[in-house]
């Protein structure tokens, strides 16, 4: 098992300090945000340790994948919001302040306040092409 000894999360996980608790399998926990952006807001972690996703093993990541859309239908439910945000952040420059994997899951409601500031740009000529090329490279076996 992946732990941190001083991971927030981490001590959740060995039920060192207590959460909100709202779903457990072998993989995963769900728990309510302390601090909610509204309520019910959840996040949902692996019980291992990894800092950002990009670390996540795939089994780890599918097991995440796998409970995301019955907690989100549940996060409706039971909320009653009209929509739902997920979030994952990582890195400090992308909000992550708890460096344990998490995916945030915002209840949303008409003139809730919440958002983001989202300015499109545009690409400059060739440089989606240049892009797309780097990428395809990255991702190919
Ligand atoms: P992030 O900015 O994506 O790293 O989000 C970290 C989130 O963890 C914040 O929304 C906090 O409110 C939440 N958080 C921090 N400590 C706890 C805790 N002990 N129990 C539940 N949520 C927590
Ligand atoms: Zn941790």
């Amino acid at each position: 098992m992946a732990t941190d000894s001083k991971c927030i999360f981490c001590k959740i996980v060995r039920g060192e300090i207590p959460c909100y608790l709202v779903y457990e399998d072998a993989a995963v926990l769900a728990f309510l945000d302390i601090g909610p952006l509204a309520p019910g807001h959840l996040l949902l972690i692996p019980k291992n340790h990894y800092a950002t996703m990009d670390e996540l093993p795939e089994a780890e990541a599918q097991a995440l994948g796998a409970v995301l859309p019955r907690l989100t239908s549940v996060v409706r439910r039971v909320t009653g919001a009209a929509g739902v945000n997920i979030l994952q952040n990582n890195g400090r420059v992308a909000g992550q302040e708890v460096d344990h994997v998490h995916v945030h899951l915002i209840p949303r409601r008409d003139q809730d306040g919440l958002g983001y500031r989202w300015n499109p740009t545009k690409y400059a000529e060739g440089q989606a092409e240049a892009l797309l090329k780097e990428y395809r490279q990255a991702m190919s076996p």
